[in-house]
């Protein structure tokens, strides 16, 4: 195996939901290895700023993933802008808590928001890079979806269904694409210390930390970025279809 198969340097990569956590580390590691990032985000003045930490080989694109043709017009502009596409990860996200008691209204609202980024985000995403990832020589996609697409935490019905939804949609795409050789693998995150879950106490992740992971403790974005880099390097041709947790031990533990 050639040196080149291990490094990632000269590829180019999209990263979705780059602005924040797991996809400003997963951005930044990225850029720092070598290769070319479009940092993209739901605002383009947060995405300029990490852009400029990662370096000449970024640039900021504004890129809302609940929108269709937003997808399409700035993965094409990407593509055109970088020379092509052989790297996509696939991580924006919001959560969404719904009771199953709440009003028809609220429910639908959230189950909607869910469903829309997390699940559809994806598959849309993926289908607007495909022409591009075509042409790659190692062409590789990784979905971030979570613990909660392995099990339930109450209260998070329209999450869980999405995530899970995600695990499903990389197994299938893998089986799709394989043929063509453009691997696509899953990542199951546990609990992260992001903006995402920076509403919760201090006190309180150490007690569920405690109680619930084998490492106990949180997560940090950059522990999530390492196992994204590993699996887009071109020698990482032989892993497809993998849903694999970065939980801290999260789902092994039931005591
Ligand atoms: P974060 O809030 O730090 O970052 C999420 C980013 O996604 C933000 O920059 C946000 O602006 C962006 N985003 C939201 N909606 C978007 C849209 N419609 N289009 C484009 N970008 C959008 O959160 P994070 O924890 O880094 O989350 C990254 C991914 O990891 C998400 O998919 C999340 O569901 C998942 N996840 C997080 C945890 C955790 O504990 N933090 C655990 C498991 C899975």
């Amino acid at each position: 195996m050639s040196n080149r198969s291990r490094s990632i340097e000269g590829r180019i990569a999209i990263v979705t939901g780059a602005a924040s956590g797991m996809g400003r580390a997963t951005a930044k590691l990225l850029a720092s290895e070598g290769a070319k990032v479009a940092v993209t985000d739901l605002d383009l003045g947060a995405c300029q700023e990490v852009a400029r930490d990662c370096g000449v080989n970024a640039r900021p694109y504004a890129l809302d993933v609940s929108n269709a043709e937003t997808i399409k017009s700035v993965v094409a502009r990407i593509a055109e802008d970088f020379g092509g596409i052989d790297i996509l990860i696939n991580n924006a996200g919001v959560s969404c808590h719904a009771s199953l008691d709440a009003d028809d209204d609220e429910y639908e609202e959230v189950w909607n928001r869910a469903l829309t980024i997390l699940l559809t985000g994806q598959q849309r995403m993926v289908r607007a890079a495909l022409p591009h990832l075509r042409e790659s020589d190692a062409p590789r996609i990784v979905n971030i979806a979570s613990t909660e697409g392995l099990g339930a935490t109450p209260g998070l019905s329209p999450y869980v269904a999405a995530k899970t939804g995600v695990t499903g949609l990389t197994r299938s795409m893998a089986v799709d694409l394989g043929p063509e050789g453009i691997t696509v693998n899953c990542l199951c995150p546990g609990p992260i210390n992001t903006a995402m879950t920076s509403s919760i106490s201090d006190e309180h992740k150490t007690i569920y930390a405690k109680r619930r992971t084998a490492l106990r403790r949180y997560g940090d974005p950059e522990e999530v970025a390492h196992v994204t880099i590993s699996l887009v390097l071109p020698a990482a041709s032989f892993i497809t279809g993998a849903v694999i947790p970065v939980d801290g031990g999260l789902m092994a533990r039931n005591a």
